[in-house]
């Protein structure tokens, strides 16, 4: 199992100047790479394999830096190259642009060469890092290795990842279980007919955001006026970034620890963006981010995540008397049925969710049974 911790690390002049010169090196290594590539296919039709060390006799500076950072931009572009041979949809590996206001390089633990102690990050080339580490590590861990990143607003992260051998705890027997239902307005609404909503801040804190977008619009391109006002952007985005985040984990974790089984419905976020009913803040309603982190949490816990296909009528479906209304609209927010059931639409669907979700929990552990 892999565990990610990300802490904020402070590095100094000299480190900060090496952190830019690996991002520069890595992207420059990884376009480089690509090029060559991608004029060797159209050519000959055929893979190029490329490695770093090709170029360090011709740029003798990329042997400044970390030399794994350059590996593992090699692997990452093999990546981006797998992923597109396996859903084209994901699109062709892009060139990397140094505009890219998020910067980031990842690095292996070799022979103790990366090691967190006494508030110091040792990471090669660049020595003892200070850290500020907000949490312990799992002491199983064993670390493999560390990305560097900075972000928009200046400021800088470690991620570092752990392997541990901790078997999980199989929990067996479900004793409490609960419905999701995806809420554009409130991320969700569960199936006892709680409301999942962003909290004061949050909403305030993107109200100040549109407002310094829009003085910033104002701006004249290019001035000193412009790139302050820029930063200033940059900084409140990182801040509702790390908010919608940390809402999202508190989330997750309460219905991890109360809960045994949680049954959502399975969307695909890219076609319901593409919907306009929905439009754009589906991204921004971090529904994505939530199941994910829940299915992480859920897993580790020994517990289980269901998804539920994307057909099932849990919105048309009425849950007491198991009848479907056709005529259902979007914008009705209350189911009424013929049998006298009045809820709000989300609770309802939340409740269908979490039945159908059971409903195929019980089968797959018949299942299981069958086959042991
Ligand atoms: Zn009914």
């Amino acid at each position: 199992m892999n565990i990610v911790y990300r802490f904020r690390i402070y590095p100094n002049k000299t480190q900060k100047e090496l952190f830019a010169r690996t991002f520069g090196c890595v992207r420059f290594v990884y376009n480089r790479m690509l090029a060559e590539k991608k004029e060797y296919y159209e050519k000959t039709g055929k893979t190029l394999q490329v490695t770093p060390a090709k170029y360090k006799p011709e740029f003798p500076w990329l042997k400044e830096v970390d030399s794994l950072a350059l590996c593992n931009a090699q692997l990452h572009l093999q990546t981006a190259y797998k992923n597109f041979f396996r859903d084209a949809s994901v699109g062709f590996p892009r060139f990397k642009s140094k505009k890219n206001p998020v910067k980031s390089y990842t690095t292996n633990c070799v022979n103790g060469n990366i090691s967190l102690q006494n508030g110091k990050l040792k990471l090669p080339k660049a020595g003892l890092v200070r850290v500020k580490q907000h949490r312990t590590i799992n002491e199983s861990g064993q670390l493999k290795g560390a990305t560097i990143s900075q972000e928009a607003d200046g400021r800088y992260y470690v991620s570092l990842l752990y392997c541990c051998e901790e078997p999980i705890p199989k929990n067996q027997t479900v004793k409490t279980v609960l419905g999701l239902d995806f809420s554009m307005k409130e991320l969700y609404v569960d199936s006892n007919g709680y409301h999942a909503d962003y909290p004061r801040f949050f909403r305030k804190a993107q109200k100040k955001l549109a407002r310094e977008q829009r003085r910033l619009s104002h701006c004249e391109k290019g001035s000193n006026r412009y790139k302050k006002q820029q930063k200033k952007v940059a900084r409140i985005h990182t801040h509702i970034a790390h908010q919608r985040k940390d809402f999202l984990h508190k989330e997750s974790r309460k219905i991890t620890n109360f809960y045994d089984l949680v049954c959502i419905e399975s969307l695909n976020m890219k076609e319901m963006s593409q919907d306009s009913r929905f439009g754009k803040s589906v991204h921004d309603n971090g529904w994505g981010m939530f199941t994910n982190y829940l299915s992480y949490k859920l897993e580790r816990a020994g517990k289980k995540l269901i998804r539920i296909d994307p057909w099932y009528p849990s919105s048309k479906r009425c849950s007491c008397c198991g009848k479907i209304r056709k005529d259902l609209k979007l914008d009705d927010r209350i189911y009424d049925c013929e049998c006298g059931n009045r809820m709000s639409r989300d609770e309802n669907a939340a409740v269908n969710i979490c039945r159908e979700g059971l409903r195929m929990a019980g089968n797959e552990m018949d299942a299981e049974r069958k086959i042991s």
